[in-house]
């Protein structure tokens, strides 16, 4: 028996990737939940992983448990039959938003998210210029209802060999999309929803980003920032746009935080174009949030009908979740110094 299998299946019935990685079996659960055992937080100034970095606001650090590694080695050849395997080889980042052990991107001041924004490009940048990376994948995870192992702000960083499914479904749509139309997606959704009239869709907007509740949600809370502007990855950003996207994703998890007045899970997902030798100019760069309630109290979950088929429910009336959203964003905007406008 290998103990440590570390590698990239192919799965012949969906047609995706798998990453079996052995080591992770090991990974503690929620080794940090009160803020008072922040002295065992591997994030925190003085522990052993930041011990010698001296000063700094924002961090990149190797994840402990990586789901893939730059050495991992090269499976086994051939495999049985049709089975197909590749080499476990990426990069797991994390990127510790600051130094303190709680709070959310909004706690961060404009100037410091601005340099948490500027990071995600930068490994953006970084990783993408590695032969073997196809796509780098940029998320954060937040609070235990999914799963979060460390309170600790952080998001994550994965450089992989090949583009994640739920890109290609998109760049499938993109593409098809541009070649029957001639105009992108995106920038025709953004056209759509900024003309509309009544039951505005758009909840927040600043100079260079609009934040939505899209008419397509999954989630009943979910959230897309997307760029006025047609650029198909962080790296086509402007200074002046950075500090919009900065803005922008404050705004987002306040008005989560806002809700219901406490502090709210989420995840967020940077959908960026891929970085192999293929050409994406018709994708159109965003930011999508899910967040897992569907209620002040009522967790949605992702059940039988979602995980085994892939249909999911929209819980609840668009319409309603949108007015939360928007008085959410009203309340907060009063606290919060930003750049834009909650929109009516
Ligand atoms: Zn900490
Ligand atoms: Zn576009
Ligand atoms: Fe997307």
């Amino acid at each position: 028996m290998r103990k440590n299998i570390h590698e990239i299946r192919w799965n012949p019935l969906i047609g995706t990737w798998i990453i079996v990685a052995g080591h992770r079996g090991a990974r503690p659960w929620r080794p940090t939940e009160k803020p008072s055992e922040a002295k065992t937080c591997p994030f925190c100034p003085g522990s052993p992983e930041t011990r010698d970095l001296g000063e700094w606001d924002v961090i990149v650090l190797p994840n402990k448990y990586p789901a893939l590694k730059p050495s991992a080695y090269e499976p086994p050849k051939p495999v049985e039959d049709i089975y197909a395997s590749m080499a476990a080889r990426g990069y797991c980042e994390v990127l510790v938003e600051t130094p303190k052990h709680t709070g959310d991107l909004h706690d961060l001041s404009m100037e410091h998210m601005l340099k948490v924004v500027k990071k995600y490009r930068d490994e953006y940048m970084r990783l993408s210029k590695i032969d073997f990376i196809k796509y780098v994948a940029i998320f954060r995870n937040k609070g235990k209802e999914i799963g979060v192992s460390l309170v600790h702000p952080h998001s994550q960083i994965y450089a992989l060999p090949f583009i994640p499914p739920r890109i290609i479904v998109e760049l499938d749509n993109f593409r098809r999309f541009y070649r029957e139309r001639n105009e992108c997606l995106l920038c025709h959704i953004i056209d759509l929803e900024r003309e509309r009239r009544g039951d505005n869709r758009i909840i927040y907007e600043n100079r260079d980003f609009i934040l939505v509740h899209p008419y397509y949600a999954m989630w009943p809370y979910e959230l897309h920032i997307y760029p006025k502007r047609h650029v198909e990855a962080i790296d086509g950003l402007t200074e002046g746009e950075l500090r919009s996207l900065a803005d922008i994703l404050r705004m987002t998890t306040a008005i989560y935080n806002g809700l219901f007045d406490r502090d709210m899970p989420y995840i967020m997902a940077m959908h960026n174009s891929p970085c192999d030798d293929d050409e994406y100019k018709y994708y159109h760069f965003h930011v999508e949030f899910y967040q897992p309630y569907r209620d002040r109290d009522k967790l949605k979950y992702r059940a039988g009908i979602e995980t085994g088929f892939w249909v999911f429910t929209f819980d609840g009336n668009p319409e309603e979740k949108r007015k939360e959203l928007r008085s959410s964003c009203f309340k907060v905007s009063d606290k919060l110094d930003h750049m834009g406008e909650c929109v009516e």
